[in-house]
């Protein structure tokens, strides 16, 4: 309840951004409160600790904000979830589609420990294609995924039900 009310208000609505008649949610004034964004920081660990996550992957590039400092209060490795073309070699990559074409993610090859225990860490769940990219480049690693967990889930876009049977945590839910 208190992570829910952090987030209603951390977040800004930012009507047509990056386009006309999309509504943007805005993490900035969350980042700026130092209170604020430290226990939601918390409130991620203590997901990854009870999930017995052994790592914490962060989607790039606000997952990585909130995925970071969880894994670091957690005591586990933190893994970086990056677009295409963005880390070194070796990678692991996913092709994922888009709305209009389509996007890669990939991740260290030599992060992902096979058998490791991930939980997935993300700002906002709309679509969820994203998010499900990331835990297949992730399963397809030999990783487990316990969990993804986002800050806000945009319920009316129905990215849970892309999810599969992944335990999806949102710590506030817009209907
Ligand atoms: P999806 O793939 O679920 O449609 O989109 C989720 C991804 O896009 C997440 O990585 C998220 O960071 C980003 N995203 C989509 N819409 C918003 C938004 O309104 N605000 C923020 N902060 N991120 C968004």
């Amino acid at each position: 309840a208190l992570a829910s009310e952090l987030v209603v208000r951390g977040f800004r609505d930012v009507p047509d951004f990056p386009e006309p008649g999309v509504v943007f949610k805005d993490i900035t004034p969350l980042l700026a409160d130092p209170a604020a964004f430290g226990a939601l920081a918390r409130v991620l660990a203590d997901l990854a600790l009870a999930a017995g996550a052994g790592a914490v992957a962060g989607i790039e590039a606000r997952g990585f904000m909130f995925a970071a400092p969880a894994a670091e209060r957690a005591g586990v490795g933190f893994w970086p979830v990056r677009k295409a073309g963005k880390l070194p070699p070796p990678v692991l990559r996913r092709d994922y589609d888009l709305e209009y074409g389509s996007a890669s993610l990939e991740v260290a090859a030599s992060a992902v420990r096979p058998g490791a225990k991930v939980l997935v860490v993300d700002d906002v769940l709309a679509t969820g294609g994203t998010a499900r990219a990331a835990c297949e480049l992730l399963e397809e690693a030999g990783a487990e995924v316990v969990g993804l967990v986002v800050l806000l889930e945009l319920a009316f876009l129905g990215g849970r039900e892309v999810l599969g049977e992944r335990a999806v945590v949102a710590l506030h839910t817009q209907t």
